[in-house]
Formats: structure tokens, sequence, C-alpha cells
């Protein structure tokens, strides 16, 4: 028997107004994992007066025992790692490894977020007046909006959640619906933590009511938002018309850059695993090699004949290199631009979905690779699968221009052994990130993560910049002088 869940609100778990459900299935064999509630902008609204009611006491928390919390749930996840990234791979379908990756990255967040809780800097400097400090401080923004994407359905929550709870913000959050027994799990942790009630509340439903809500409610003071351009481009818009501060973290088209004189062991290892790790399904995807004409049929050959070995199958299976899509509609989107590749590129490997036995019951595509021009449709556009777009250029100057000449600017790599050219690309490669001699896939929690142009507005997660999105900051101003002070206005002067 499944279980069914509840929104989870004010440390209590609750049915929905709605009184209606939506299940969550297996990628890889359809079953029903669990029943969620299909939320209303009244259940929302409900979840932010328990935010708003819990907030002035986890503000008042001293920012170290906050992090305390987050500690007690990352050695929770430590402890249940096993069994967490199984619920990874078993609801959204990536390999086993990559499904405890997920968890380790959540766990390594929480243990870096929290201490910040004895950091949360501010500056002092001197005044321009005698007799008087200066200074700022952060502080929380109140009830905040977390909406995220299934791809990464632990470690992209905690990235929010870490970082808002730790500037003592209170939550109102909303999964993707495809994987909510994943958050669901890691609001239980939480619970058991020791983290109080109201303080990061759940609330699962779809976009466009639940999720508007959240970004149109008029006490929900900032929002946090990762997943695709559409849906970020209508909150953008609807929260600028409330001039409420939103991040919003979106697609990507991720370039990775083969010189003539690179290792290319190396740039194939990098390929294989930034193009069909988590079936392409990542934001940092490398959907495009861009590959230089002298070693362009050798490398070529190498990355073919690697690719038609990659086992696909069963993610729980440890040998399973690649796993179903995320479910029919994702497949259906990829299958779609595979038949535009075949139109307007040459087919290398690939382009079929499997079917017989395991693969009768999950969406599984082959990996898939085409030769093209730069400009088509499959080399411009996020695919969100396994295809990877082939673009054979004469040189480094080549190379760059088609790198850059794309909406997206996320992630970008290149392999070179010249040195020169490695510190060139990092200061024309338009992306937030950019990776040498590395595959554009392979964050680290303690460095800033996100990207320009179309891939979002500026802000970035984890690292140092993590708090920003979460604080506001308060300038200060301690006039010791016993006397009226006018900045600039000094007549000495
Ligand atoms: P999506 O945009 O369809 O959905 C993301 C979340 O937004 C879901 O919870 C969804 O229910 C919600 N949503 C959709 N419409 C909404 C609306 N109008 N108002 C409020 N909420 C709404 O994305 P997805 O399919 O879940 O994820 C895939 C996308 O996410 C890809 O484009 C990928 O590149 C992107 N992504 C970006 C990053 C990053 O950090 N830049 C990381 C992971 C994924």
């Amino acid at each position: 028997m499944t279980r069914d869940y509840g929104h989870y609100i004010n440390g209590t778990w609750v049915p929905s107004e709605s009184g209606r459900w939506f299940e969550t299935t297996s990628p890889t064999t359809g079953e029903v994992l669990a029943r969620f509630p299909q939320g209303t902008r009244g259940d929302v609204q409900r979840a932010v007066d328990a935010a708003e009611a819990a907030f002035p006491a986890w503000k008042r928390l001293p920012p170290p025992r906050r992090g305390e919390i987050l500690l007690r749930a990352a050695q929770i996840m430590r402890q249940r790692k096993d069994e967490l990234g199984a619920l990874v791979t078993t609801e959204m379908g990536k390999v086993i490894a990559e499904g405890k990756g997920d968890v380790q990255e959540s766990i390594d967040f929480l243990e870096y977020i929290a201490g910040e809780g004895r950091r949360l800097f501010g500056e002092t400097t001197p005044s321009e007046l005698p007799s008087k400090f200066c200074m700022t401080v952060r502080q929380p923004i109140g009830v905040v909006g977390c909406i995220t994407p299934w791809n990464f359905p632990m470690a992209i929550p905690m990235w929010k959640v870490g970082a808002a709870l730790i500037s003592g913000n209170t939550i109102v959050f909303k999964p993707a619906s495809l994987t909510p027994l994943c958050v669901a799990t890691l609001v239980e942790v939480f619970e058991e933590a020791g983290l109080p009630p109201g303080v990061w509340n759940f609330v699962t439903g779809g976009g466009s009511t639940v999720g508007m809500e959240i970004v149109e409610h008029p006490r929900v003071k900032a929002v946090s938002f990762t997943g695709g351009v559409p849906a970020g481009k209508v909150i953008y818009e609807a929260a600028a018309r409330l001039l409420k501060p939103v991040e919003v973290e979106l697609g990507g088209k991720n370039p990775q850059i083969v010189l003539d004189d690179a290792n290319l062991e190396l740039a194939l290892d990098g390929i294989l695993f930034g193009a069909f790790g988590t079936a392409g399904q990542r934001c940092t995807a490398t959907s495009r090699l861009i590959l230089h004409e002298a070693v362009y049929d050798q490398f070529l050959a190498m990355l073919l004949a690697r690719t038609k070995a990659l086992v696909i199958g069963d993610p729980l299976d440890p040998r399973t290199d690649v796993g179903p899509v995320v479910d029919q509609a994702a497949g259906e989107s990829i299958m779609e631009y595979i038949a535009i590749g075949k139109g307007e590129a040459t087919l290398l490997t690939g382009g079929e979905r499997l079917t017989g036995d395991l693969y009768e019951r999950g969406f599984f595509i082959q990996p898939t690779i085409f030769a093209t021009e730069h400009g088509t449709r499959i080399s411009k556009e996020e695919i969100f699968g396994p295809v990877l777009s082939v673009i054979k250029v004469r040189n480094y100057d080549e190379a760059i221009r088609i790198a850059n000449d794309i909406e997206y600017g996320l992630s970008s790599s290149i392999y070179t052994r010249d040195v020169n050219l490695a510190f060139r690309a990092i200061d024309d490669l338009e992306t937030g990130i950019t990776y040498i001699n590395a595959p554009t896939i392979g964050a680290e929690v303690h460095l800033p993560f996100g990207g320009v142009k179309n891939t979002g507005n500026g802000g970035r997660e984890a690292g140092t910049s993590a708090i920003d999105e979460f604080t506001e900051i308060k300038t200060v101003f301690v006039d010791y002088s016993n006397r009226l002070q006018k900045a600039q206005i000094v007549d000495e002067r």
C-alpha cells in the first residue's frame, strides 16, 4: 500500500481543501510510489500564515543554533544515505551512483551552510564624520517561497532550504510534481532534526496554482525558482509587477570544446559523463561538443565506440550507465527533437526509443549523437535528454564564437594543454561556470552556481553567494558624538 501524504503545514501533514490527489510514480517501472494532494491557492495561504507565525521566533534564534539543526539534518541524511539515494533513483530515474550523489550534495551543502551561522558577515567601515561608527548587518527577509524542478530532487531543494533557513527566513515550498516524495522525506528528516513547526511548510500541486500563489502572495517576500525558461519568464514577470525580489535559475546548452592539443582520452571521459550522465537531464549537461577539425575524425570514432557500449537499463543496477528519462512527456519531447535532428543534421548513433522487457514500462532513449552545423535547432535549443550535437571548428576563435552564440550561459568546458588558451577561454566564454580539462558538470557546493544570459537573472546559488538571495542588508550608523552631525553638509569644508 502506498502512503498518502498531505501538505506539511505548521509541523503537521494536512489534506488539501481540494480533496484531489496526484500520484508520483517510478519512471523505470511505472509503480505508484505515493499520493500527494493537488493543492490550491487556499492551501498556500494557510502555509503562508503558518510561516509568518513561525518567523519571529525563528528570526530570534541565534544563527549558530539554526546551524545546529541543519547539521543534525545532514547527520541523519548521512546515516540514511543509501536509502535516500535509492529513493532519488526510484522516483527520478538517475542511476544509483548519481542518486547517492544527489544525497551527498545535499549533505555537503547543509554542512557548509550550517557554518554560515557563525559568519553571516557584514562590513564595518569608517565614517566621514568623527565619533560615528558604520556597519552593515544581514537580516532575514521573512517568509520566502521556493519552487524546484525534478532533476536534482534533493540537492536543489537543500540548496534553497539550507540557505533560507540559516539566514533566518521561514519557507513555503513547492516541489516538482514528478518528485515530491524525495522532498517530503527531507521534510521528515528536518522534523526529526528538531526544526520548529511552521518554519518549513511544504505544499504540493500545479505550477500555475500553487506555484503562482507562492509568487503572487503579498506576504511571501521573495522567491527562489529553479526550472525552465518558460516558467521562469512567467514568474519573473509576475514578481516584477509586485516589485518582489525573485531569483530564477534556468536552462542551459552547454558546450565542451576539444582543441587539437587536448588529451583526447580525458576529453572522452568528460564528454560521456557530461552528455549522458543523468540521461542528459542536467541544467549543466553537455549538449554541444565543439571539436577541432584536426582531431575530429579520431575523436568521433573514439566517442561513437564508447557511446555504443553504454549500458541502458535499470538505474538501481550499479552496472547501468543511463537510466530512463523522467516521464512520457519528457520522452516525447526528446523524441521530437531527435526527429528534428534527423531532418537537419546527420545522425551518428542512437536516435531510438528502446522497447521490450524492462524498457516497456519506462521511457528509455538511446544515447544519441548528431553531426551538425552550428545554427540548427538541435544545436541551439535545450533538449534536456541524452542528445549531443557535434560541431566541427577550424580553430580556437571559431570555437569560442560558436560556444557563445547561444541564448544560454550556464556552464562551459575546454580541453587543451595550452595554458594560454585555457586562460583566454576563462576570459572569453560567456557562462557563469567554466571548466578547464573537466566536463561541464560537477558543481561543488562551496562555490557559486548560476549563469548569464537567459540562464537566469544574475543571482548565484551555493557558495559564499548562497545567502545573498535570502538576506536583506541593513546599513547602520551609530553616532556617539552627542551632537547633530550632517553628512555631506559640513561647514568646515
Ligand atoms: P519547469 O520550469 O517545468 O518546473 C520547475 C518548477 O516550477 C516545478 O515545480 C513546476 O511545477 C513549477 N512551475 C511551473 N510553472 C510555474 C508557474 N507558472 N508558476 C510557478 N511555478 C511554476 O522545469 P522542470 O521541467 O521541472 O526542470 C527542468 C528545467 O530546469 C530545465 O530547463 C533545466 O535546465 C532547469 N534547471 C536549471 C537549473 C539551474 O540551476 N540553472 C538546475 C536544474 C534544472
